[in-house]
């Protein structure tokens, strides 16, 4: 499988946490990623399937140990439509 045959897989399967939600694949130009060794990070526009955009994400902070301490936010354990 090449890299862009790669990228379109990604792209049209969403991580599961996000089967809840319409999750969009976009470009996220200047972020900067861990990559945790890989060097496609796919990155989705979520919203709620209502069609709403500004709901909330909860999630929470974890600091890996084993990764020079950095602190990560993981998410989304709950998508909050207004
Ligand atoms: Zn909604």
């Amino acid at each position: 499988m090449t890299k862009s045959e790669m990228r379109a897989y990604l792209d049209s399967h969403p991580p599961r946490c996000l089967n809840e939600l319409s999750a969009v694949p976009v470009d996220m130009i200047g972020a900067v990623f861990d990559g945790h060794g890989e060097d496609l990070n796919p990155v989705f526009h979520i919203s709620c399937k209502c069609g709403n955009e500004t709901g909330k994400v909860r999630g929470y902070f974890w600091t890996n140990p084993d990764y020079n301490d950095m602190t990560v936010f993981i998410s989304p354990l709950e998508f909050i439509c207004p």
